[in-house]
């Protein structure tokens, strides 16, 4: 909710010039709401007297129960759809029937009817649906109205979002217009009934993933978390599973939105892939080297199988690859088709990551190493003459 304090209100507009959903006007020389308000809080940092406050609302036991329904951000990129959305749409189907509420999907963007379907077919019993030409390209502002337009309308009880970058932006930012809690990067999802109550535990690494907290959020709704890519696994999709479409209109006037996107660059080549989207990762680790020109035969394996390179944190610490290329459980939980893992000893904190892969082959002096235990196939040897044989083969099997 938000309040305007009309002893230090002057008039001057600013906050009309901003708000997205045309929510106020000048009334005798003095800003006043209409009802189309829709608590984002723009207008909130657009005053510059300090005259318009927002008034975070704490909800009472008994307003918990207008809350209801499992909540799925599907996240999508020029009309495709990001695994995140069924990801979490696996899981939140199990919350839903826990809870004996609705699944429901959140789509945005513009051209993404298609979407829908996809996200019927991986179990949303609702897909809300906001498609205009502002939402073509992700914003901050635009997003979070949308989202907390939609929020104060529907009054969903779990909202989920992908830990991915943009997932890390926007729950933030809606949970700080709406004054609600937030946990960040889950790796595990449950209800429990806590003081007669059932809540949704939130269970994420802390102190530097030494331990693993359980979080709940006793007084705010929706209870809202972004989950970890990969650590959740969909439903298997089934064309026949029935589900509404519910188009919602939202409009945002674009001087609310402060950004402007030029230019959308994509990867340039596979290797530029994130890890946790690459069907084959080519990981590396302190077996390797610890300078860059050391991970150029992993490169050249990954170029030939159209898949990315990852690597271990030393590495990481080393400064030889970027933070999001780190595998495990400080870095990125992954699923390729194929893990291809090289001088890596295999250390328990590395293996949480990988453990989902389809297969997971081991290149490692040692025969002892740990990672031979969770490999599908295991290479005793030097990287250095294992990975120059490997790449011949695959270089031949490419010419055939
Ligand atoms: C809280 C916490 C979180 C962590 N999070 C992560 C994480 O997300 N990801 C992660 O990876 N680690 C993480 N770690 C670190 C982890 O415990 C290990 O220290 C790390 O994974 C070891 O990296 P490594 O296997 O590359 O190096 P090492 O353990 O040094 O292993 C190097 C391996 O290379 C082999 N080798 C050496 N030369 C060759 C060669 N020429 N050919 C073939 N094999 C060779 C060796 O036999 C050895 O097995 C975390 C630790 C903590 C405490």
């Amino acid at each position: 909710m938000i309040e305007i304090d009309l002893g230090q209100c002057t008039g001057c507009g600013k906050c009309i010039k901003v708000c997205p959903v045309d929510a106020l006007e000048i009334d005798d020389g003095k800003a006043v709401l209409t009802g189309n308000c829709i608590s984002c809080g723009v207008c909130v940092s657009a005053c510059l007297e300090d005259a318009i406050e927002p008034v975070i609302q704490t909800a009472e036991v008994g307003d918990l129960s207008q809350y209801s329904g499992v909540w799925v951000f599907a996240e999508q990129h020029e009309g495709e759809l990001k695994p995140t959305g069924p990801q979490l749409l696996g899981k939140g189907k199990e919350l839903a029937d826990q809870l004996g509420e609705e699944l429901c999907a959140v789509l945005i963007g513009n051209d993404i009817k298609g979407l829908s379907e996809e996200l019927g077919a991986y179990g949303a019993e609702k897909v809300y649906m906001v498609e205009d030409e502002i939402f073509k390209n992700y914003s901050t502002e635009a997003y979070t109205t949308a989202l907390t337009s939609l929020i104060s309308e529907y009054k969903p009880n779990i909202f989920l979002y992908g830990a991915t970058h943009l997932g890390r932006d926007l729950a933030p930012s809606v949970a700080g217009r709406m004054g609600l809690g937030l946990t960040a990067d889950c790796t595990d999802l449950n209800i429990e009934e806590v003081e007669g109550r059932k809540v949704l535990l939130q269970t994420r690494p802390a102190f530097g993933g030494n331990v693993m907290a359980d979080i709940v959020c006793p007084d705010s709704r929706p209870q809202m978390a972004t989950v970890r890519p990969h650590v959740m696994s969909p439903m298997e999709p089934d064309k026949d599973r029935e589900f509404e479409i519910i188009e919602e209109s939202i409009k945002v006037k674009e001087e609310s939105v402060s950004t402007e996107v030029i230019e959308v660059l994509e990867p340039e080549g596979k290797s530029e892939i994130p890890v946790e989207e690459a069907d084959v990762v080519v990981s590396g680790g302190r077996g390797v080297g610890t300078c860059e020109e050391d991970f150029d035969l992993l490169r050249e394996v990954a170029d030939l199988l159209d898949g990315t390179v990852g690597c271990s944190r030393p590495i990481v610490e080393e400064d030889v690859m970027p933070k999001s290329r780190q595998v495990g459980q400080s870095g990125k939980t992954i699923s390729p088709k194929l893990y291809i893992v090289c001088g890596v000893s295999g250390a328990i904190q590395h293996k949480v990551g990988i453990k989902d892969s389809d297969y997971i082959i081991a290149v490692n002096k040692d025969p002892d190493a740990p990672i031979f235990d969770i490999a599908d196939f295991g290479i005793v040897g030097d990287l250095n003459e294992v990975l120059p044989l490997l790449i011949e083969k695959l270089e031949k099997a490419k010419e055939n």
